[in-house]
């Protein structure tokens, strides 16, 4: 269903669209529910679903105004630097958590209003945005249960005075002036879009494309489950290796571990029932491609929210950061633990150094490279961490190492 609300000459009112047309659900539920808020915090879709089943539309959409989709919000929290592409736009840094600012309602509008540019900037911006409508309410609710909460979907051009978004840490400013954000033409209902739906939004600026996303370019909760298994039965066909399988349909890493345990890291896909994620059926389900309950034990499993982030700076004066407080990548680099040892042998030999006074601190600053010695200790503490990861440990292991 489309719901949207309206003005005519005869006041506002809320209804759903049908093809060219809106079905007043204001007079057909007879003044029931003062709004289209009071429509869905009723948990009232289903009744206004029946309504607009019976007979014609009852005005042309071209001749109502449509007002914001929820004129009255309690409250709009907004998501910011939640795309990749757009934090590079707007020059700013990765964050480990996205930015969450607030809206008033008054700073809204609605479908073909005029959004307004303040006097006070010449900086006024679009910003297309996917509008989540919350319609049942709760407290501390489980991210599995998350998805019984929305009502629908809108589309949201999140207007923004770039400077002053920027005048301060706080984007509050920059994003409540009077008339600057545009929130339809309508919502559509949660029924209709399943959990985990892949969603592309597009933003056309007098018809030219000027920004292209989909929901799975998020940059913040990109989920993996991981599960241990431990082999009842010899399975030498599933490799000696860490093996990718880069399969778009569901992108897994396949590990091997000491003695008879191997690991799946599963990413979670759009589409995936958010309340199966982990469960015994979903992995096994997920893992049928390689093995069965008839072959091995679930160990252990968890969803993981994967991150790659690095700091934008490893020391402040006597302060240094290393492993995963400097640089964190995804488990399926095999890196994190690596490059943390790393880090303590370049750290230790380097501060001995310093302390020792053979290494002036301004070289120590400015050392941005790996020396030789550096890179061969890295190949050590590799080849004292391979056996805890390779069960092959009578393997030769290679190293491809670059000096810089
Ligand atoms: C599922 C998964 C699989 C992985 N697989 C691999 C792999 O195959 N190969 C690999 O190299 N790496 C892998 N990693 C990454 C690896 O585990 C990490 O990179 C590594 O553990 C980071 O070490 P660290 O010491 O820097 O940080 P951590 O191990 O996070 O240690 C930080 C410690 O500080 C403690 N702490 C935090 N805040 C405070 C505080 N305020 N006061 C006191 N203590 C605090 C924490 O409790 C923690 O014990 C994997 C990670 C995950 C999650």
């Amino acid at each position: 269903m489309k719901l949207v609300s309206f003005s005519t000459h005869e006041g506002p009112s809320f209804g759903v669209v049908r093809d060219d047309s809106v079905v007043d659900l204001g007079k057909r539920l007879n003044g029931r529910y003062s709004d289209l808020k009071a429509l869905i915090a009723a948990d009232a879709l289903g009744e206004a679903a029946q309504a607009a089943q019976a007979g014609k539309g009852d005005y042309p959409l071209s001749e109502v105004t449509l007002l914001p989709v929820i004129p009255n919000p309690e409250q709009i929290f907004c998501v910011g630097l939640n795309y990749a592409e757009h934090v590079k736009e707007t020059n700013r840094e990765t964050t480990e958590q996205p930015v969450i600012f607030m809206r008033v309602p008054a700073s809204q509008v609605g479908h073909g209003q005029p959004m307004l540019r303040p006097p006070e900037s010449q900086q006024f911006d679009y910003e297309g945005e996917i509008a989540v409508i919350i319609g049942r309410g709760g407290r501390r609710i489980t991210e599995a249960d998350a998805w019984n909460h929305i009502a629908g979907y809108a589309c949201y051009n999140d207007g923004s005075v770039r400077d002053w978004q920027r005048h301060t840490t706080q984007w509050g400013p920059g994003k409540n002036f009077y008339r600057t954000g545009a929130f339809g033409p309508w919502m559509v209902t949660s029924d209709e879009i399943e959990p985990n739906t892949l969603m592309t939004l597009v933003t056309r600026l007098n018809g030219q494309e000027v920004q292209r996303a989909t929901t799975h370019m998020l940059i913040h909760g990109k989920r993996w489950g991981v599960v241990d298994v431990l082999l009842d039965t010899p399975r030498p066909d599933l490799g000696d290796f860490s093996i990718q399988y880069c399969d778009p349909a569901r992108p897994t890493t396949y590990t091997r571990g000491p003695g008879n345990r191997r690991r799946w890291e599963i990413m979670v896909m759009p589409g995936d029932d958010a309340t199966q994620l982990a469960s015994r059926e979903w992995l096994w389900n997920k893992l049928a491609r390689w093995i069965s309950p008839a072959d091995a034990r679930l160990e252990r499993s968890a969803i993981y929210t994967f991150h790659s982030v690095v700091a934008n700076g490893w020391r402040r004066g006597r302060l240094l950061l290393a492993g995963d407080a400097a640089h964190q990548t995804p488990p399926f680099m095999g890196q994190g633990m690596a490059a943390g040892i790393r880090d303590a042998s370049n750290l230790a030999w380097k501060l001995g150094a310093v302390i020792r006074g053979t290494w002036p601190d301004s070289r120590h600053r400015g050392a941005g490279c790996q020396p030789p010695w550096l890179v061969s200790q890295m190949g050590s503490a590799c080849k004292v961490m391979a056996p805890v990861f390779n069960a092959r440990h009578d393997a030769p292991l290679t190293f491809t190492l670059r000096r810089c």
